[in-house]
């Protein structure tokens, strides 16, 4: 191998390590990070289609204020918040996609539970806190 090649290769190794190093502890990519970054794409995408100048900024404006939350989450200490954050993000989705059931807070304790939709006006019962109220399913 040529001093050139083994040079690239050793600066790649060292640039692996110093990533990896730098990403230590911080939280990394999840799921709501790949929606904001997918936001930002269809904006940069649909602003192709925008004539109005001012529309077009703030379009762009938009989509560059989402990629630096994307990166800013990514490169986040705070991995418990940004956890939580996705787990609130994939929750509200679970639940626009499932037509066959309704989700209500438990009013004491905030536990979600999963009831069957359509069956009118039901009690409730906690299971974490056995807390009962009344929800129209
Ligand atoms: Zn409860």
């Amino acid at each position: 191998m040529t001093g050139l090649g083994r040079w690239l290769q050793q600066m790649g190794m060292r640039m692996t390590i110093g990533l990896r190093r730098f990403m230590e502890g911080r939280y990394g990519n999840d799921k709501l990070n790949n929606a904001i970054l997918g936001a930002a794409m269809v904006l940069v995408i649909l602003a192709l289609f925008i004539r109005n100048p001012l529309v077009n900024l703030i379009a762009h404006g938009i989509a560059y204020i989402l990629m630096f939350w994307a990166i800013f989450r990514s490169l986040s200490r705070n991995t418990y918040k940004r956890y939580q954050e996705n787990r609130k993000y994939l929750q509200f989705f679970g639940r626009m996609k499932d037509r066959d059931h309704r989700y209500f807070d438990c009013p004491k304790c905030r536990q979600m539970v999963r009831v069957p939709r359509g069956k009118g006006k039901i009690a409730i019962t906690c299971p974490r806190c056995t807390e009962k109220f009344v929800r129209k399913s």
